[in-house]
């Protein structure tokens, strides 16, 4: 028997109303460590909002989130972040005008000094582990290139790397290889095969072959509530999810 607390992120009874409108409709889910869970569903399903009460960008009207054990939904951004809750969202924010380097110089946690003060120091160490990233996120060789000039597709990578340069625990990716080449996509399912070893991770997305290429569970949203959880197999085979999702 495990109980919840033995999971790395333990959501009970979660739910936001929008206007009596529940977008997220209690709903209970539960992560584990070294987990890459994808969450698939119909537009509309909730799945954006579940990622934004996660990361506190949105309160939640009622119920639990909590990551190691910690509550999540009373925290700020700020604090979520540094419990160690990376997020990126669908478009990239990158700095555009500055080099694949700098972008990933920028995102690297910083210190604070005892006046409260941000402090920031280009040691080897820093320079390393800049290095050490950009090539994870297949960068290694563009790190002087400004980041206006990457593909679609390597802007998202950078935008991986500027999380994972911050060694999140639970990495959270809202549909990653939309508008991705064949071939970034198959990069992209490597990478995160890669980064979900030693934390969770937890994917949104909507292209089933890369689904199937990445998850270890998979978890159906239909109008904020949970309709499938499996395996990929489990999950393609329910009418249910077949009639609301795959079969158009
Ligand atoms: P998905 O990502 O699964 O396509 P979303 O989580 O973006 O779905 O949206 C779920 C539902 O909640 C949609 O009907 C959307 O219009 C609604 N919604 C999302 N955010 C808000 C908000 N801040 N205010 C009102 N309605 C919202
Ligand atoms: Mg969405």
């Amino acid at each position: 028997m495990s109980s919840n607390t033995d999971f790395a992120l333990a959501i009970e009874d979660l739910t936001v109303s929008f206007d009596g409108f529940k977008a997220v409709d209690n709903l209970s889910l539960y992560v584990d460590k070294n987990e890459l869970r994808v969450v698939i569903g119909p537009n509309g399903a909730g799945k954006t909002t579940l990622l934004d009460l996660i990361c506190g960008k949105t309160r939640s009207t009622s119920g639990s989130i909590k990551f190691k054990n910690k509550e999540l939904s009373t925290l700020s951004e700020h604090q979520i972040v540094h419990a160690g809750v990376g997020r990126k969202f669908q478009t990239p924010s990158i700095y555009e005008n500055l080099s694949v380097y700098d972008n990933l110089e920028v995102s690297y946690p910083k210190g604070r000094n005892v006046f409260g003060a941000l402090t920031f120091k280009r040691t080897p160490e820093v320079d390393a582990r800049i290095n050490e990233v950009a090539n994870d996120i297949f960068l290694g060789d563009f790190l002087e290139m400004e980041a206006a000039l990457l593909s679609h597709g390597q802007k998202q990578w950078l935008e991986i790397g500027m999380l994972l340069i911050q060694d999140p625990e639970l990495l959270m990716l809202d549909e990653p290889v939309a508008g991705m080449s064949v071939k970034e996509r198959e990069l992209t399912a490597e990478l995160l095969n890669r980064i979900s070893k030693g934390r969770s991770v937890l994917v949104i997305e909507h292209d089933m072959e890369f689904v199937a290429r990445i998850a270890h569970k998979v978890t159906v949203l239909h109008q904020g509530k949970i309709l499938a959880e499996g395996n990929m197999e489990t999950v393609q085979n329910n009418p249910d999810v077949i009639e609301v999702y795959l079969g158009h």
